[in-house]
């Protein structure tokens, strides 16, 4: 790459010097320009490479967090603060904001996160029933790439847990009416 650089400055330096049409000299100096906004952006590392979403990087194998479940569509990881004995979030790899921002068209990509979520709560062993399951609403969401957290048992929530995953809560709503709403 240095040495395609070198070449583009010794070619700008020439077309200075020479009597080409003024058109030719812009045209050669723009592509210059664009050449190096190109160098700049591209990635060059994989560092580089990571999105500015935590969650996109944990689905695109860019951390070192460990992941419980996948499939095309969806991944699956321990939440950091775990609020009971089981805590994962169930995500969509593809980076969707949050429950307010699904169409129609993701009706199937939510229900499919619902059965991932009742698959794993019943190998580890819970019941769904005990088990709170649940997505922010917007405006009161953490991490800004749609996520289901599934909790369980619900018993096990502390004070401040119970509050911030209150069942069917302005902030924070059940998949069933999720789903509902597409
Ligand atoms: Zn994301
Ligand atoms: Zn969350």
């Amino acid at each position: 790459m240095p040495i395609l650089a070198n070449i583009c400055h010794f070619i700008w330096k020439k077309l200075k010097s020479s009597k080409v049409s003024n058109i030719l000299r812009i045209f050669f100096g723009l592509s210059f320009v664009l050449y190096i906004i190109l160098i700049m952006s591209a990635p060059t590392t994989p560092e580089a490479a990571k999105s500015a979403c935590i969650f996109c990087n944990i689905a695109n194998k860019l951390t070192d967090t460990e992941i419980l479940f996948e499939d095309e569509e969806v991944c699956v990881f321990r939440d950091i603060k775990p609020a009971s004995k089981y805590h994962v979030l169930v995500i969509p790899k593809r980076h969707i904001e949050d429950a307010k921002a699904l169409v129609p068209a993701d009706k199937e990509l939510v229900e499919r996160m619902l059965s991932v979520a009742k698959e794993l709560l019943a190998k580890n062993n819970y019941s769904e029933d005990t088990a709170r399951l649940g997505f922010h609403w917007p405006p009161f969401r953490s991490v800004h790439h749609l996520h289901l957290h599934v909790i369980a048992p619900e018993a096990d929530l502390g004070y401040i847990a119970r509050l911030v995953f209150m069942k069917n809560s302005y902030w924070f709503v059940s998949p069933e009416y999720v789903i509902s709403k597409l």
